[in-house]
């Protein structure tokens, strides 16, 4: 390789940096014009909102609801979450399978473009779609994966906490009143015990702790 190639090599490099800082930056200021627009957020893959990361801890702005919300359940999708856009395809499924108005969830966690995002489902203003004898009274969230086969991130419980945490600020929604979908059956009557609850619904995944998780919260 002659000094003039490197030369070319080294220009053509930085020239492809800048194109891509450009290009960062540029998708960063529409990021900020979505922040300020209120509760406009994010919207990528076929209409689906996604709230900026560090936007969770300004929830209270996008809080537009007086709905008196008493308590979290805690779901996942079942779904392999690769590089796939399941978000979509599980708002797909509730509005065109189900025939229902809107997504069943409040709120998700997925893994997009190899980074988690917070994806906004369902209006806080109206009951959800999620968890039988719940959905009036409880938000349902949902992380996209499937924890019955192996534990959910570190990163994807990172941001569940940081979630859920947000909410109790803005609702007064107690630690105990955050539960798996599995818990639910226990006071529904229709199992007596952790073991039978996850024998008939082992949503949020037989290898996501509920207790654990909410031990999170308590710090
Ligand atoms: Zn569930």
């Amino acid at each position: 390789m002659n000094i003039l190639t490197v030369v070319l090599k080294f220009l053509k490099n930085l020239f492809s940096n800048e194109k891509t800082k450009e290009t960062k930056s540029v998708s960063k200021n529409a990021d900020a014009k979505n922040i300020t627009g209120d509760t406009k957020m994010e919207t990528k893959n076929e209409g689906i909102q996604i709230l900026p990361i560090l936007e969770i801890y300004n929830l209270r702005k996008y809080w537009n609801t007086e709905r008196q919300w008493e308590g979290i359940v805690v779901h996942h999708s079942q779904t392999k979450d690769l590089q796939t856009v399941d978000w979509t395809e599980i708002f797909k499924y509730h509005t065109e399978v189900n025939g229902w108005q809107d997504i069943g969830y409040n709120f998700g966690i997925e893994k997009q473009d190899n980074q988690y995002v917070f994806c906004i489902g369902r209006s806080l203003n109206i009951a959800g779609a999620h968890t039988k004898g719940y959905n009036s009274s409880h938000l349902g969230i949902c992380l996209v994966g499937n924890y019955d086969v192996a534990p959910p991130s570190e990163e994807q419980l990172i941001m569940l906490t940081d979630l859920v945490i947000q909410i109790q600020h803005l609702t007064g929604i107690k630690n105990e009143a955050i539960l798996g979908h599995w818990e639910t059956y226990i006071p529904r009557g229709l199992a007596k015990n952790q073991k039978e609850a996850q024998a008939i619904k082992s949503c949020p995944g037989l290898m996501f702790s509920v207790e654990e998780f909410r031990k999170r919260l308590e710090v």
